[in-house]
């Protein structure tokens, strides 16, 4: 109850910001590229200091220094788990350039889980509650990337079947109806099975691509997560890992690097565009412009839940990505 009252005092948009730790220092590389930028004035603020002359603040929900666990980036995360479990539709996203931590912030390591693993712990521990009196709801998963415009789902192993996504609008769907028709929906019962189906879903993403890295900073992964009760009613939790948003130069690239730069950065502005319309409440949400914002409609809309993880990297070296990523998640704000 508590928890319900402060979501609904925090409005149904929330934005937080995560710095990254310093890594260990690569060989050769110049010790002022490396320098800590950023510094913390206030709870809930943060100021990235591009060069002695150019600072710039900035205030979130919260804000996470590179000390911050996983847990205690998952404390900021739970009342929406439990808005979830009450039947909101809710989406977190991590966004930030390559290598500034949306990987580790939603999936992970194995010993250190992310916020992935422990919301759906958080929501067998609920449902398992409920169970007790009596409620029995079924929890389903699926895995799904974006890439240069097209869906694709990780657990199945021939790709040949390209997936769409229903054009209807947010809320429209009947019940039964899939936004997106033919994806997987794996049924789950604890977190070994979520850690098989994460396996699974990681391996088809690897094998299709030449390099995973490279691969993974270019596409948007979806981990969604459904709550079924015994009637068919559901809501849906989308844990979304972010494709790069480092900004590529046009003249820097060609071919099939210029089509996924594009692609890139076509789905990342109408994502921005969705939220800063329920933002301002205006009537019209931009959902069509991409395959992203169209999936996720259902999750992004005013009656659901939204987290946007804004991840920084702290270096010097990284402050214009930072300040560009730090925009973009104030403009959500
Ligand atoms: P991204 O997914 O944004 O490209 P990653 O999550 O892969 O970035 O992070 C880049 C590197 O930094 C990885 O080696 C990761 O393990 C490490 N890292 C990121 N965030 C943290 C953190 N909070 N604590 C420890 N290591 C981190
Ligand atoms: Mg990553």
């Amino acid at each position: 109850k508590v928890h319900e009252q402060l979501q609904v005092l925090r409005g149904n948009i929330r934005v937080c910001c995560r710095v990254r730790p310093s890594l260990s220092p690569g060989a050769g590389a110049p010790k002022e590229a490396q320098a800590c930028g950023i510094t913390y004035p206030l709870p809930g603020s943060l100021c990235v200091h591009a060069s002695e002359q150019r600072q710039q603040e900035f205030e979130f929900d919260s804000v996470f220094s590179g000390e911050a666990t996983q847990e205690e980036v998952f404390d900021e995360v739970w009342p929406l788990i439990r808005s979830c479990a009450d039947g909101y539709n809710v989406c977190l996203l991590a966004y930030g350039q390559t290598g500034s931590g949306k990987t580790h912030t939603m999936m992970g390591p194995e010993r250190n889980p992310g916020l992935s693993v422990r919301a759906l712990k958080a929501l067998f521990d609920i449902t398992a509650a409920e169970a007790e009196h009596g409620a029995r709801r079924a929890i389903s998963v699926s895995m799904l990337e974006v890439y240069n415009e097209a869906l694709r789902d990780l657990l199945q192993s021939d790709a040949a079947k390209p997936l769409d996504v229903s054009a209807m609008g947010a809320g429209q769907l009947a019940t039964g109806q899939e936004r997106v028709p033919g994806l997987t929906w794996r049924p789950v019962a604890c977190v070994d099975d979520v850690l098989a189906v994460l396996a699974e879903g990681s391996k088809n993403r690897a094998t299709a691509a030449t390099s995973l890295n490279a691969h993974s900073s270019r596409s948007h992964a979806l981990l969604s997560v459904r709550l079924t009760d015994a009637a068919g009613q559901s809501s849906v939790l989308h844990l979304v890992d972010l494709a790069g948003s480092e900004r590529i130069a046009k003249s820097e690239v060609a071919g099939q690097q210029l089509k996924e730069a594009q692609a890139i950065n076509k789905s990342l502005s109408a994502l921005g565009d969705v939220i800063a319309a329920l933002q301002s409440k205006s009537g019209h949400v931009p959902y069509r412009n991409s395959k992203l914002t169209q999936v996720l409609q259902d999750s992004l809309c005013g009656s659901s839940k939204v987290l946007l993880v804004c991840c920084v990297s702290p270096e010097v070296a990284n402050a214009q990505e930072t300040l560009s990523s730090l925009n973009f998640a104030s403009r959500a704000a």
